[in-house]
């Protein structure tokens, strides 16, 4: 509102300046033609405006001090200011300008003209070849320049708060001021020579058409050639920005900033098409990187996106779909390159509003879409890029994750990869071992005890055997590991010298199992034979001379072929649990007593050791659990079995059958040798025997046996025990809830036959 009274304002002064000014003749006054002529030059130079660059700001120039000078000269004032007034007009409206911009610059001209004249005329001197008619003619472009220089700061305070060389355009105030004193001294220059034109002749005014023209031409050329410099700097920049990038979000970011510069537009945006709508990448005005955001539909890329094959401009309302569109956006102006993959767009490249100097027009369409290009071939890179390394993810995870130890190694021994696997295995993790020639750490050897060097593999992997599938090795902690190892050779390549990558797998564990196993076997065989030779020698006897035999003797030899009987019952019963229980076949439903069974075994335990003591003491009440009463006696004969047989033949063996909250416990206490600390674990697992007692036959199966069944009842065996005093082992077994039925109860309860005290003594 300001601006517009203001540009009124300036109008009616123009108009009161031109209504008041006579009009005056004089000797060398211009005729009308002569009028029309520098009407014409002054049209012509505001039509062609000259816009420059210096120092970061942009600034319009044209030459219309100079060119008015020889109006305001001999231009009789008023019929100066009304040619000024229609040449401006003319000038204004074949650029195009907004109407109140027109009315301005035809009233400031005006005005301008008017005072210039005014000066003039005041202080010309007597002819107008007169030194003083040069002075005023000097002042008069002075004042014509000062006017306009008024007028048009103050119209620039109202709409946009600053003036001239206060940063307008973004030059510096220095910039600005040496700009006007430039385009000042220019002025009178070009002022004077016009005016001495027009004294030698008219006509010669003409030349100023030239001076115009070509300073135009001049200036283009110039904005042309820098345009070009920009625009091919920007692309350089921008294509810099994406072969450094790898990833897409920061590559466009960079690029888009650079194509913004390079482009000098306010605003870059690149959209890139996808299943689910576009990706819009933006740098703004505001200088930062928008961000990458996505969308349902973006309108102006949908519509040029499917006509456009190369790069094109489009203006608000052009008369085309993008025009319309734009019309109702933020941009005037856009010029939008086309992202094209084989025969498809797959997005769009939109400059929006171009703050920089024209020129260059054409050439730029070609670079933004050399720069579209670009864009294209970073996208499709960083796609391959994101396979490989996702592929290399994978890779990476499956290495990582697998329980196998995988690592490489050069011809010359260094070790270039060294897998998670093989860090748990050996307790050296990759950082410690990756790039050294260490391998040697592990202290690898064959399976015949030599040492290998793993270093020099590329020698033994041509001798058969040379590098054997079974190595062991030795790992951080001490602990002696066998590694099943397969191997594959990997010729090099340009990059990579030839490697050998090593699977290896932990079978310490299966070794050591193959090991017991074979143990097994050998003890078994001659568990089995042991007892077949008194039953053999026996029966032989017994067939031979058991008519001579008295009664005592015969008794003996039923008593030991029935005892020997019995432990081949049991170590046969022992390996028949065991390779059931292997095999995951169980049967733990029912109800056992406890009280029943223990006595029964005591019982027969007596009836082949009568020269053994052995003392129970009964449960207080029926003590019932849960469980197969063949597990319970398997598990309480394998206890007693070993007490009777780890313990000296003279001391007596404790079984005490107690009730503990829920629990049923069977306690078996010996007076043997007793077992250290740190075997009292071991001895449950399965063929571990103590080394002390291997004079003992025994399979190892025993107690491992016992525990998986208490376990499978829902209870446990354990054992304390004190080397050199003893051992009681303690079966807990969870009580039944149900009684035990009559009929179900166990015979040997009615054997109990003499009672001291709480002991139970069976004969
Ligand atoms: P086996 O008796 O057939 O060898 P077990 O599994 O029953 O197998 O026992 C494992 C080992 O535990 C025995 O070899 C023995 O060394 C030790 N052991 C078991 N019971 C006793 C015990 N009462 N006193 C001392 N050592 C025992």
């Amino acid at each position: 509102m300001k601006v517009k009274l203001f540009v009124v304002t300036v109008a009616a002064l123009a108009i009161v300046t031109a209504a008041f000014v006579p009009t005056e003749h004089y000797a060398g006054s211009a005729t009308i033609w002569q009028l029309a002529l520098m009407g014409a030059l002054v049209a012509l130079s505001e039509a062609c405006q000259l816009r420059y660059r210096l120092r970061g700001g942009i600034n319009a120039f044209n030459m219309m001090e100079g060119i008015l000078a020889p109006l305001i000269f001999a231009g009789a004032r008023r019929p100066a200011m009304i040619t000024c007034a229609s040449a401006i007009l003319v000038g204004d409206c074949s650029r195009r300008n907004q109407p109140l911009k027109v009315v301005f610059n035809v009233a400031q001209w005006t005005l301008a003209v008017g005072a210039a004249s005014v000066v003039f005329h005041r202080l010309q001197g007597p002819s107008l070849q007169s030194s003083s008619s040069l002075t005023a003619l000097v002042l008069a472009i002075f004042t014509l320049v000062a006017v306009n220089h008024v007028a048009v700061n103050a119209v620039l305070l109202l709409a946009t708060g600053r003036i001239f060389g206060t940063g307008q355009g973004g030059e510096s105030p220095l910039a600005g001021f040496i700009g006007r004193a430039v385009t000042i001294a220019v002025n009178i220059v070009a002022g004077i020579c016009m005016c001495a034109a027009f004294m030698w002749h008219p006509l010669t005014l003409l030349a100023g058409v030239v001076l115009v023209v070509g300073f135009y031409a001049a200036g283009h050329a110039n904005a042309a050639l820098r345009a070009d410099r920009v625009r091919l700097e920007g692309m350089q920049k921008a294509t810099h920005a994406l072969a450094t990038a790898i990833d897409v979000a920061t590559g466009l970011q960079a690029f888009l900033t650079e194509a913004r510069a390079g482009f000098e537009v306010q605003e870059a945006e690149l959209v890139l098409f996808s299943e689910r709508g576009a990706t819009v990448h933006r740098c703004t005005a505001a200088g930062g990187a928008g961000d990458a955001g996505c969308i349902e539909r973006h309108a102006l890329a949908e519509a040029v996106a499917s006509r456009l094959a190369e790069a094109t401009r489009f203006a608000a309302g052009d008369g085309t779909t993008a025009g319309a569109i734009l019309a109702g956006g933020d941009h005037t102006r856009v010029l939008a390159a086309p992202l094209r993959n084989g025969g498809t767009t797959i997005g769009v490249l939109f400059l929006y509003d171009r703050v920089g100097m024209e020129g260059f027009e054409y050439g730029e369409l070609k670079i933004a879409d050399a720069l579209s290009r670009e864009g294209v071939g970073f996208l499709q890179r960083v796609t391959l890029l994101q396979a490989i390394d996702e592929e290399r993810h994978k890779l990476a995870d499956i290495l990582g994750n697998t329980s196998d130890g995988i690592f490489s190694i050069e011809s010359d021994g260094t070790i270039t990869s060294w897998n998670a696997g093989l860090a748990t295995m050996t307790g050296y993790v990759a950082e410690e071992v990756v790039g050294t020639r260490h391998f040697g750490l592990l202290r690898p050897r064959d399976p015949q005890g030599r040492d290998m060097l793993f270093e020099r593999w590329a020698d033994l992997i041509e001798t058969p055997g040379g590098l054997p599938s079974d190595v062991q090795i030795v790992s951080q902690s001490g602990q002696t590991l066998w590694l099943s190892c397969s191997y594959s050779r990997i010729p090099e390549t340009e990059t990579r010298r030839e490697i050998l990558v090593v699977v290896a797998r932990n079978i310490t564990q299966a070794r050591e199992l193959e090991r017991l196993k074979d143990d097994f076997v050998a003890v078994v065989s001659h568990e089995l034979r042991t007892p077949l030779v008194p039953i053999k020698g026996w029966a032989q006897t017994l067939l031979n001379r058991g008519d001579r035999l008295n009664e005592d003797q015969r008794r003996t030899a039923v008593q030991s072929i029935l005892a020997q009987a019995q432990k081949l019952e049991s170590l046969v019963l022992n390996i028949l649990e065991a390779s059931r229980i292997e095999a995951g076949r169980t049967d733990g439903d029912g109800v056992a007593d406890v009280g029943g069974i223990t006595a029964r075994i005591v019982e027969d335990t007596l009836s082949s050791r009568p020269d053994r003591t052995l003392r129970l003491r009964p449960p207080s009440v029926p003590a019932n659990v849960r469980g197969s009463a063949v597990w319970v006696e398997r598990a309480v004969s394998n206890l007693v079995a070993n007490a009777i047989k780890y313990s000296p033949d003279d001391e007596p063996v404790d079984v005490i059958i107690s009730i503990e909250g829920n629990d049923v416990l069977v306690a078996v206490t010996d007076r043997g040798p007793g077992i250290a600390s740190d075997s009292q674990e071991r001895i449950f697992e399965r063929f571990e025997r103590l080394e002390e007692s291997r004079k003992q036959t025994g399979t190892g199966l025993g107690l491992y046996i016992t525990r998986r069944l208490a376990r499978a009842m829902g209870g446990d065996v354990t054992v304390s025990s004190v080397p050199g005093a003893g051992s009681t082992f303690l079966l807990r077994l969870p009580a039944s809830p149900v009684a035990l039925q009559p009929a179900n109860r166990m015979p040997e309860q009615r054997m109990i036959e003499e009672r001291e005290g709480n002991v139970v003594r069976l004969h």
